[in-house]
């Protein structure tokens, strides 16, 4: 990935808080996979940076830069969630302790804990006492995809850093910059919203591909039977994308609804518009809403029930229902 070099304008902001002192603990706002993370990335390097431009950017030349690049500088500590896990106090009670020595390299350490909202109640208790008052050459940075999560007694002691907004447009030439084409760029967004890094990563992991096969399982499967959509079924209730799969879905069941309101600008897939527009007229209201909460039930769903292709089962025989006036025998042209 190219080295990520904020919009002059949009960072003014930032670099006068840089010029006045930046805050010690502080809340950054925003999804992860978007380009918030890189904006953060921006700030760090700024502020080790022994160096940093007039305009708030780190110089890219001396040793910390280098060492930032290198994934390698003992001022910097990232703590973060494993995917579906929290952050346990023993992974913070090591943090703070790092936090209280010196610098080695840098004027100040830098500690950021991403998705801040997966603390377990005693981990944030364990940060707490360092929130209220930091070492003096520390920084502490909260990253949280909704801040309404994190506990109170943590937001308040917590100073909101104003990073830059990114448009849609923005992400999109962004994503074009790292080689995505202009097509798959606006087609991966509109899939995963504004998130471009999401949208890379899933990329250059061949997603796009994979979703079509996806999407021509499922919607082929309101002319075939029963038996085609129990094999379906054991096949993703066995697949380790599931939560892409669910994501598809739930994209799909909201273009069906969009459809239905006349809200063609806000479609996500663009790409099937018109198997859809021909699908949308024949679904009926109540299964269209069953089907909708099933789909986002599925996590806690899933949590209480272990036999996954059940769960599975019972959503895409749900699936047959949105067209109740179809025969599901056979093969329809
Ligand atoms: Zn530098």
């Amino acid at each position: 990935m190219k080295t990520f070099q904020p919009d002059p304008q949009s960072w003014q902001p930032i670099q006068a808080l840089l010029a006045s002192g930046l805050p010690q603990a502080m809340l950054a706002v925003g999804e992860s996979g978007s380009l918030l993370r890189l904006h953060l990335d921006a700030l760090q390097a700024a502020t080790l940076c022994f160096k940093p431009t007039d305009e708030g950017f780190a110089c890219e030349q001396c040793r910390s830069c280098k060492l930032l690049a290198e994934g390698s500088h003992p001022d910097l500590w990232v703590a973060a969630p494993e995917p579906g896990k929290q952050i346990a106090i023993d992974t913070l009670r090591q943090a703070m302790e790092w936090i209280q020595y010196t610098p080695q390299v840098s004027n100040s350490r830098w500690l950021r804990i991403d998705n801040a909202e997966a603390m377990t109640v005693a981990a944030a208790n364990a940060i707490l006492k360092t929130l209220e008052e930091p070492p003096t050459r520390a920084h502490v940075v909260l990253h949280s995809e909704q801040a309404s999560r994190l506990l109170p007694t943590i937001r308040s002691r917590l100073q909101r850093i104003p990073l830059p907004e990114m448009q849609m447009v923005q992400s999109i030439h962004w994503l074009q910059q790292q080689g995505v084409d202009a097509e798959n760029s606006g087609t991966l967004l509109r899939q995963l919203g504004n998130r471009p890094l999401r949208a890379l990563e899933l990329w250059e992991a061949g997603w796009l591909e994979q979703r079509q096969q996806w999407m021509r399982s499922l919607l082929d499967l309101s002319g075939q039977g029963v038996v085609a959509t129990l094999k379906l079924a054991e096949q993703w209730s066995k697949s380790s994308d599931l939560f892409l799969i669910r994501e598809m879905v739930l994209n799909v069941l909201a273009d069906f609804m969009r459809l239905r309101q006349g809200l063609l600008d806000r479609i996500a897939d663009l790409d099937y518009l018109e198997e859809l527009r021909l699908k949308a007229p024949d679904i009926s209201a109540e299964a269209l809403q069953s089907n909708l909460d099933g789909w986002l039930q599925l996590p806690l769903t899933l949590s209480q029930n272990s036999n996954g292709m059940m769960v599975m089962e019972k959503l895409l025989l749900d699936w047959l229902k949105l067209w109740p006036r179809r025969k599901t025998h056979g093969i329809q042209n």
